[in-house]
């Protein structure tokens, strides 16, 4: 059974609710950017994935963070292909998932935890397949739904 889909003031009433929310995670986020810039990074917003997106971030392993509604980035395009978590780590065959898709998820999170996100991010394991975040970030990437980390098949 699908679900109606919300008026769209209701939805883009909801998404500065949860703009507002993951404001601190935000604010990190644009710090973290800040200094990226001045080592060369690139920013732009994304009103597809709600987040201001820092592109060519010269820190980390490679790949994303999403902290609120900013995205560091190590490449130069969200719409990469990349593997799941579970593929990753051995325990089956998936198709290739976007990049973007994935830390969108990451954001739909962050507009409803808020605050809260980080603290039950490391509760649920960290960067790692067995975290619920990551297999609904993962989930959400694959089939357009199912970004929230508490549903039913997560
Ligand atoms: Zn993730």
């Amino acid at each position: 059974m699908s679900r109606a889909p919300l008026p769209s003031w209701l939805l883009r009433a909801l998404q500065v609710l949860g703009m507002a929310w993951a404001l601190p995670n935000t604010a990190l986020g644009l710090i973290a950017g800040g200094v990226c810039l001045a080592r060369g990074a690139h920013a732009h917003v994304s009103t597809r994935d709600l987040a201001i997106v820092f592109h060519g971030v010269p820190f980390g392993p490679g790949g994303a963070l999403t902290l609120g509604n900013v995205i560091l980035h190590t490449g130069h395009t969200l719409d990469e292909p990349c593997q799941t978590y579970a593929h990753r780590a051995g325990h089956g065959e998936q198709p290739r998932i976007l990049l973007a898709d994935h830390e969108r998820a990451h954001v739909y999170q962050y507009m409803v935890l808020g605050v809260l996100f980080l603290p039950l991010y490391g509760l649920c394991g960290g960067i790692s397949v067995r975290n619920r975040f990551e297999r609904a970030a993962d989930c959400y990437a694959l089939h357009g739904a199912g970004w929230w980390p508490w549903t039913r098949s997560q």
